[in-house]
């Protein structure tokens, strides 16, 4: 099953995306998708309820807009340098065990939505990355049971300004949290649908341009062990977010470095996960 969300910024409502691409308004099932529905399992719920509700369910315009495909999470915990070559360009080594950031949850917007180069900004960056959506709490989870925590799969371009996350004092989270910096959707695909997320090709191109193309097989820690791992740290919730990393061909890595301008089109994609696209505009009061 893909879950959307559509409706105005601030007052998404939950729906579905079919097989055909027909995308169905599911607000009479009575829940958001949020912590409550990820923990209470209700995908399958929601699954049985449209088995006999679909028919009366109404059909959304294709224009419609697109929130996140789910409410605002207790966190976006995300992963650094977890492909091989990314690490490279960056010039930071493979890392021994997985290097995790927070990305504020204020940054989320929907996956079409502009981007806004921050204030002050002349280093605004893209990162496509699959992000996983956690569907029961999980502390101190093994690898071999990591699997079971995870609800679905989503597409995410983790927007970074490089001098805010590099050049100032402290941690990368600066420069990860500006407002808009977390697109993500078109869709949540459930867990069914991916059967395996360590294998999916993922792109981005910046105005027609292709600059990422590479593949989550070169994970350098794969989902169950990021999963693992984060779970020693922290409690991860139903609904919270875990965006995996970024494969090479980000504008830190060419020389010169290059870096959004307004009126630039980032669009970007994963297998089975759909497409995005984020016009870059500046920042207005
Ligand atoms: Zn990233």
């Amino acid at each position: 099953m893909k879950l959307i969300r559509f409706g105005a910024a601030g007052n998404e409502k939950p729906g579905v995306q079919l097989e055909d691409g027909r995308r169905l308004d599911v607000s009479s099932f009575g829940q958001d998708y949020d912590e409550d529905f990820f923990g209470v399992d209700g995908i399958d719920r929601l699954k049985a309820w449209l088995q006999t509700n679909q028919q009366s369910c109404q059909k959304l315009s294709q224009d419609v807009r697109l929130g996140a495909p789910l409410c605002r999470p207790s966190k976006i915990v995300c992963i650094g340098l977890n492909y091989a070559k990314h690490a490279q360009e960056s010039g930071m080594a493979i890392p021994k065990e997985p290097v995790l950031f927070f990305k504020a949850t204020s940054a989320i917007v929907g996956p079409n939505d502009d981007v806004v180069i921050p204030k002050g900004s002349t280093k605004t960056d893209w990162e496509v990355e699959l992000a996983v959506v956690i569907g029961k709490k999980a502390s101190h989870v093994s690898k071999s049971e990591a699997m079971n925590h995870v609800a679905g799969y989503v597409l995410h371009n983790d927007y970074s300004e490089r001098e805010f996350q590099l050049e100032r004092e402290g941690q990368w989270v600066k420069g990860k949290s500006c407002d808009t910096f977390a697109p993500i959707g078109p869709f949540i695909a459930t867990k069914d649908e991916i059967p395996n997320p360590n294998n999916l090709n993922l792109w981005l191109s910046v105005n027609g341009e292709e600059l990422q193309n590479s593949n989550t097989s070169d994970f350098v820690f794969d989902i169950a062990t990021s999963i693992s791992y984060i779970s020693e740290f922290m409690t991860l919730l139903p609904g919270d977010i875990i965006s995996t990393g970024t494969p090479f061909g980000v504008g830190l890595g060419f020389n010169p470095p290059r870096y959004l301008k307004p009126g630039d089109v980032v669009e970007l994609g994963i297998e089975g996960l759909g497409s995005s696209r984020q016009k870059a505009k500046s920042y207005q009061v």
